[in-house]
């Protein structure tokens, strides 16, 4: 094969497309993206010679080249890193990689993308971001260690092909040439490159190098000068994590995020410390303003990047931070760890332990401080991440408590919008209240009436409000908060107040109706007793103390998962004037219709209430048609 035309893959068109048609802002950044990729080249290089030197091709001087052809209109980039081979181009240069990429891509639209550039940039445009401003681009490449004759030439205009080519190249590594739109030529001008690179990549710790012509004394003619082209290095290749944390500008920490997560917007907080003793390592943290837009997916990569004395060994290391944390952006420059560490020495290595705890407790104290200091900043991070957070309730028991005081909550006592703390709560606690209770919905308007909080709101007592499925299992797990029992208004046997005369007498005199109502209802409902949280509404459906929320079971259902057989406990209001009723009827006529048919009534409207549908919406509405005739017939 000497020529081939192969076509784009179906998702890398709608990224060119999206990329050329609608990305106007921020154009610059394709420089960002070509040097950060020719940089992990030189990475990988110099990381696989210290298993086989060869590979060096006796050129371990890693540095990559801007070379500016002015009369071609060309700019061109180039490394001599890992290079790669024909078959690894085509891959990683006509598809891509990322499968939650591709789902994302096709459900974006042009116009919110060209209304919200950071949208598509929070992935990181990559290498495709050159065609931002160039309208072909031919990459030559070889892969390190080979012979001279396996490079690869790949070329494209964007139009939905590209074509690859066998040829020879002599060094080892990857020629990127942008050749240049006519409007976009202003990137020929060295002073352009040069700021570019200062902006998005000082701290590349490899040496970025262009020729440029300078005067200098002739050394020939005394007083003379003369024009010389030299090799300069733009950028300063200080790792900006060894830095003096007081020699790092805002700006400076704003940028080395951006380059590192591809995220357009600000970091909500820096985290920059070194740590000494029995583990010496040094890490630059930041906690995202928004969420990763992959932070669901499985194939996410997270944990900071690994570095040993500076030489970058991994891009993510998963085991340097708990999942739940898992947007926390960054790097850990350890100084203990072998070079040649691999990934299965990372799975049990005490070093990286150290530092996983160390981290963790970094990162929830820096929550814990901006909850403190920086409200408004932590309120829009906890609703943007607080979720990912709470998984850590469950996974890390070691850590519950410190978990659980960064969680906020709507409640029935604060106005839409508004959180409280489980500390805020507990104060606000009123006397001989026994435990901390919530409620799960789909809105905090449904919430609010549920008749499940009525004897709630008569006493007076906050009810936190869940809107997230996974809260229930969030407080199922955490069970308790300083001593406090967290109980769900909809679960267990809530007695707000102390048995007294009043309610025995009222289990004396409904003992024999509430029998009959269990005895019809045995094939629904697990128990029938008398309510302790209802006020005006008759009954309603309660789940045991370890049972499963309506909600959650909905949610899992419409899932297709199977649920366990989870039958509910009627509860029944003795001070509703429907029981009164029923009772007289039930001494005159314990086999009385009308007592069969209002019981199957009142457990529809329990489901109703509960937020499920009664069995049999057709006899539902029957009955209850039949009751308005009856009602109306009376009345007229
Ligand atoms: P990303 O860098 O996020 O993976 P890109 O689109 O920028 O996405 O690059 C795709 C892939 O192309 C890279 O993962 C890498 O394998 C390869 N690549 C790009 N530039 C180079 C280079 N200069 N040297 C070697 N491989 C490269």
């Amino acid at each position: 094969m000497t020529n081939t035309n192969l076509e784009f893959k179906t998702e890398v068109k709608q990224l060119l497309d999206l990329m050329i048609h609608s990305l106007y802002s921020h154009k610059e950044i394709f420089l960002r993206e070509l040097i950060s990729n020719a940089s992990d080249a030189l990475d990988r290089a110099r990381y696989e010679a210290l298993m086989n030197s060869s590979i060096t091709e006796n050129d371990g001087d890693w540095k990559i080249k801007i070379i500016i052809d002015k009369p071609a209109g060309a700019l061109t980039i180039s490394d001599n890193g890992i290079g790669m081979t024909k078959e690894e181009i085509i891959e990683a240069l006509g598809t891509i990689a990322h499968s939650g990429y591709k789902a994302f891509l096709s459900t974006l639209q042009n116009k919110e993308i060209k209304d919200n550039p950071e949208l598509i940039g929070q992935f990181g445009v990559g290498f495709y971001s050159s065609f931002m401003v160039a309208d072909k681009v031919t990459v030559i490449s070889r892969k390190a260690g080979t012979d001279r004759n396996n490079g690869v030439k790949w070329e494209s205009s964007a139009d939905g092909f590209f074509t690859i080519e066998d040829i020879e190249k002599e060094k080892k590594g990857t020629d990127v040439i942008l050749h240049l739109k006519p409007d976009e030529r202003k990137y020929l001008e060295e002073w352009e490159i040069r700021g570019i690179i200062k902006k998005y990549s000082d701290y590349i710790e490899h040496p970025v190098v262009m020729d440029v012509e300078r005067e200098k004394d002739s050394e020939l003619k005394k007083g003379e000068k003369v024009l010389i082209r030299e090799e300069e290095t733009l950028n300063s290749m200080k790792a900006i994590w060894l830095k003096d944390k007081s020699a790092i500008t805002e700006d400076e920490y704003n940028e080395f995020y951006k380059h590192i997560s591809h995220d357009f917007s600000d970091p909500a907080k820096v985290i920059h410390f070194k740590a000494e003793g029995t583990s010496e390592f040094t890490a630059l943290l930041y906690i995202p303003s928004r969420s990763p837009f992959d932070i669901y997916f499985k194939d996410i990569k997270t944990g900071p990047s690994l570095y040993v004395k500076r030489v970058q060994i991994m891009d993510h290391c998963e085991q340097l931070i708990p999942g739940y944390l898992r947007f926390v952006k960054g790097v850990v420059d350890s100084s203990d760890l072998p070079l040649n560490v691999s990934r299965e020495i990372l799975q049990k290595n005490h070093q990286i332990e150290l530092i996983n705890k160390n981290i963790t407790r970094r990162v929830l104290d820096a929550l814990a401080d901006m909850k403190k200091n920086e409200y408004d900043k932590y309120l829009s991070f906890y609703k943007e991440l607080g979720r990912v957070l709470k998984e850590g309730i469950y996974f890390d028991v070691s850590r519950r408590e410190a978990i659980a005081d960064l969680l906020l909550f709507q409640s029935t006592q604060r106005p839409a919008g508004a959180y409280t703390t489980l500390q805020e709560y507990i104060d606000n606690m009123k006397e001989g209240q026994e435990g901390i209770f919530y409620v799960l919905g789909a809105s905090r308007e449904e919430v609010i009436k549920s008749p499940y909080l009525e004897a709630f709101n008569d006493k007076g007592y906050e009810v936190l409000i869940m809107l997230d499925e996974a809260d229930d299992f969030v407080m199922s797990t955490l069970q308790e908060y300083k001593g406090h029992k967290i109980k769900s208004v909809i679960k267990g046997d809530i007695k707000l107040d102390r048995p007294d005369e009043k309610e025995k007498e009222a289990e004396r005199k409904f003992e024999t109706l509430m029998a009959l109502i269990k005895e019809q209802l045995k094939d629904e409902v697990k128990d029938v007793r008398l309510s302790g949280r209802l006020k005006d509404t008759a009954c309603c459906l309660v789940a045991d103390e370890g049972g499963m929320d309506p909600q959650v079971e909905k949610l899992l259902k419409s899932m297709g998962q199977k649920t366990p057989e989870n039958k509910r406990i009627l509860e029944i209001n003795p001070s509703h004037p429907i029981f009164e009723a029923m009772n007289k009827i039930f001494g005159k006529d314990q086999k009385s219709a009308v007592l069969d048919e209002y019981i199957k009534l009142l457990y529809d409207q329990a489901l109703l209430l509960e937020g499920s549908k009664p069995k049999d919406p057709a006899a539902f509405a029957g009955a209850v048609i039949k009751l308005m005739v009856k009602e109306a017939e009376r009345v007229s």
